[in-house]
């Protein structure tokens, strides 16, 4: 699959014409078994690249004076169906906001088209970003691009299948990451993922699961595609309280990573549940970077107790959650069924089809969690927990640039194999939500593959199971990760 910084390139000098890739996209789309997207937004996509290719030959001088710096020119985009799209239908995969259409955009929706974008359409989610694999979508699960009888792992499952060049379904991609929901993916299906720190990409117009962890982030097949596309989400936005604008704070100058300092924590290699196959790529890495010049080191967290994390992370998110679903009501937008009856009656049987059964079950946790007598026993608790856990990452990213772990404990599982039991879903969350509740970024990359795939996959590589590095950083420090996930990516052929 072609980069996107190759298709900036190539549609500026007029080597690509849009319409054609953006033509080619859609019938990869429309040929799939993978049901990457819910809505394609084709005859708008399609006018606005046969425009970009018109303005080109109109006007060549012209054209490179206005377009000439738009760092995403032309570039097929994917976005998840949590993020606002003006126009066009965005469902969080729920029945309950079945035909909702958005009268905005996101503020990343936004920035994308200013930088040359062109929107293909919505990408397939667990409902209300609520899953680990995908399965929980009201409209059927998206399959791994590897081996179609697996998951592409979750929330963000078909905006990094797309991106994955087995799929070749899309260029790069928008994901939201509440505990995970972008780097899992990412680690699954063999493609890189990005969660900014809490803060630097505004999250105007991203529906919201849980405000206080989630952010929304870049899905590419590389490692600049996806520093680019973190640049074009990065702009200031008055409209969220919480958005941070950085600039100055990274050194973008320096390249590789010859006297890096990276911890690897032995509490994210030791857990149980670990496989052995995962545990093996993670220290070839590791020795990897020893070799590209950085100075690795086995390190313990000793107050970050990873079960612990995962239950105050789970608290957290389904309280914040519970409060959140409160507006979906179907009374002012989304699903309305049968006749109206007194209030309660109404919001009810609305509220009890419209919702799959995931998300009714951590509002009830999240409403149990939060009611009086119960608060302080488990909310309040958590938030310790939390505070824990940032100040351990603290410390350690102090002393070191960055740490390795693994982003999820095993290969993409299969279809079906998890989703009757919700607690082995939420326990393959372990090594990605302390992050989110210490706000840091993370990066997944790809490090090595597995020979566990079935071989029925679709395209490139099918057969082979990916398997995901992460690479976490101190506050506002991006650019380091992706510094080293460049020099990882291109010591590495997978
Ligand atoms: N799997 C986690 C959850 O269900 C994380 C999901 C996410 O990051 N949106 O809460």
């Amino acid at each position: 699959m072609i980069t996107a910084t190759e298709v900036v390139a190539g549609v500026k000098s007029g080597n690509i014409s849009c319409e054609e890739l953006v033509w080619r996209i859609y019938e990869r789309i429309e040929r799939s078994e993978l049901n990457c997207f819910i809505t394609l937004n084709k005859a708008a996509a399609l006018a606005e690249a046969r425009e970009e290719d018109k303005r080109r030959r109109k006007n060549e001088r012209e054209y490179e004076k206005e377009n000439g710096r738009k760092k995403l020119l032309g570039v097929p985009v994917a976005v998840k169906d949590s993020i606002s799209t003006q126009g066009i239908q965005t469902t969080c995969a729920s029945k309950i906001l079945t035909g909702y259409v958005p009268p905005y955009d996101a503020t990343v929706v936004e920035a994308l088209k200013r930088e040359g974008a062109i929107i293909l359409g919505k990408t397939n989610m667990d409902e209300f970003c609520m899953g680990t694999s995908t399965e929980t979508s009201f409209y059927g699960p998206t399959k791994n691009p590897h081996d179609l009888s697996r998951v592409p792992g979750g929330s963000s499952g078909g905006s990094a299948a797309a991106v994955s060049p087995a799929a070749g379904e899309a260029v790069l991609a928008l994901g939201s990451d509440t505990g995970g929901s972008i780097r899992c993916p990412a680690s699954f299906c063999g493609v890189v993922g990005l969660k900014p720190t809490y803060g630097l990409v505004s999250r105007y117009g991203l529906i919201a699961y849980a405000n206080s962890l989630e952010q929304i982030g870049p899905l590419a097949s590389n490692v600049s595609d996806a520093a680019l596309l973190l640049e074009v989400l990065a702009v200031k936005d008055e409209r969220d309280s919480t958005n941070f604008s950085l600039e100055k704070k990274n050194n973008r100058e320096k390249e590789g990573v010859k006297g890096m300092k990276i911890g690897v924590p032995r509490e994210f290699l030791e857990g149980e549940g670990v496989s052995p196959e995962v545990k093996k790529a993670v220290w070839n890495a590791v020795q990897r970077f020893e070799e590209l010049g950085a100075e690795c080191e086995e390190v313990s967290l000793p107050n970050l107790n990873l079960k612990h994390a995962l239950a105050a992370y789970y608290i957290i998110a389904v309280s914040e959650a519970s409060s959140n679903l409160a507006r979906f009501d179907g009374l002012r937008y989304g699903l309305r069924t049968g006749k109206d009856e007194d209030w309660h009656t109404t919001f009810s049987r609305i509220r009890g089809e419209g919702f799959g059964e995931e998300v009714k079950r951590r509002i009830i946790l999240g409403t149990y969690a939060l009611s009086a007598g119960y608060y302080g026993k488990y909310y309040l608790k958590a938030l310790k927990v939390r505070t824990l856990v940032k100040n351990e990452f603290e410390v350690a990213l102090k002393r070191y640039d960055l740490l390795a772990t693994p982003t999820m404990p095993f290969v993409a599982f299969r279809l079906g194999e998890r989703i009757k039991d919700p607690l082995s879903l939420y326990l393959a969350d372990v090594n990605t939500v302390p992050v989110n509740l210490a706000g840091v970024p993370s990066l997944s990359l790809p490090c090595e593959s597995s020979g566990a795939g079935a071989g029925v996959g679709a395209g490139a590589g099918a057969g082979k199971l990916p398997i995901g590095l992460q690479l976490v950083g101190g506050h506002f420090e991006e650019w380091k990760i992706l510094r080293a996930g460049l020099a990882f990516e291109q010591a590495t052929t997978l």
